[in-house]
């Protein structure tokens, strides 16, 4: 199970009922978090999945609404007991955001590592991909994937004459030679199985590169800054998307569910506009400060 949860839906400045937008995903009691906008201690705080578990910090790119935070949240995670690494990733100029660090929290017990524009990086048995967004400057978006184990298939096994004494090791991905004849995983196991995805979309105009990107997604949150249709022209000089265009995203990405985020502050009633997006892409919700999703198997 991978448990999503949305901080907070805001952009630019967090105002009173909005933290900014943020993202944490915990997986087998470890955590990873997306941004790190102010408020983001009393967001994490009232979430209530603690602080010493978040082994990443992803950073989109590093405009205020997205950074301020960071600073106090490393200085309070030390005070959580933690000893192990944190590891912080981000686009380009990560060096600057660590040179910052060093000026502003310099005496943490934990080391840092940072981690320059990746491609992919594994945390625990999750594949974290980064895309490259068109932003006013370097921005990241992130899908994670779990892949699901296929089934052990009897009948193939058998029909392969695997003996049964390998069985589990092939299961398990291992290769296996006895004799002149070499035993795959292949001859024991059915059909690929569609994992679990998340992916986040934000700061960013609607690419054509991200409905690929982010496709077949149980839960896509992207951003939308602007509600009205009217706003295009905005969205566009200032590098942010309105809701219909994050809703053609997610239906050219054939994602299960869009949770709309990062709303313009003079955005006062996101409901307004929600039609917007729910003609392109019906299930579409807007984003709420501590919106939780558990991503779990069909079955
Ligand atoms: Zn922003
Ligand atoms: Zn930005």
């Amino acid at each position: 199970m991978l448990d999503v949860a949305l901080l907070g839906c805001g952009g630019s400045i967090p105002v009173s009922h909005r933290y900014l937008s943020s993202v944490l995903v915990r997986y087998k009691g470890e955590m990873c978090l997306i941004d790190s906008g102010e408020y983001i201690q009393v967001a994490l705080k009232e979430l209530g999945w603690g602080l010493k578990n978040i082994d990443y910090i992803l950073l989109t790119h590093y405009h205020g609404d997205h950074l301020f935070g960071l600073f106090g949240l490393l200085q309070t995670i030390s005070n959580s007991e933690r000893t192990e690494p944190l590891t912080i990733i981000g686009p380009k100029g990560i060096e600057k955001v660590s040179n910052a660090i060093k000026l502003l929290v310099p005496y943490l017990p934990y080391e840092l590592i940072f981690i320059e524009q990746p491609d992919v990086i594994t945390f625990l048995d999750l594949e974290i991909k980064t895309i490259s967004l068109q932003h006013t400057i370097p921005c990241l978006g992130y899908s994670f994937y779990l892949k699901r184990q296929r089934r052990f298939d009897v009948d193939k096994a058998v029909k392969n004459h695997v003996p049964k004494e390998i069985w589990s090791k092939l299961q398990k991905g291992n290769t296996i030679t006895l004799g002149d004849v070499t035993y795959t995983p292949e001859m024991v196991l059915g059909e690929e199985r569609r994992g679990l995805k998340f992916s986040y979309i934000t700061d960013s105009r609607p690419i054509s590169e991200i409905p690929s990107f982010i496709q077949d997604s149980n839960l896509f949150i992207c951003e939308g800054m602007y509600g009205s249709d009217d706003d295009l022209e905005k969205a566009q000089n200032n590098y942010h998307m309105t809701f219909r265009e994050a809703a053609t995203l997610a239906k050219l990405g054939n994602v299960d569910e869009l949770i709309l985020t990062h709303f313009s502050p003079k955005l006062e009633n996101p409901e307004k506009f929600l039609t917007n997006a729910q003609e392109v892409f019906p299930n579409t919700v807007l984003g709420t400060n501590l919106l939780v999703r558990s991503l779990k198997y069909p079955d």
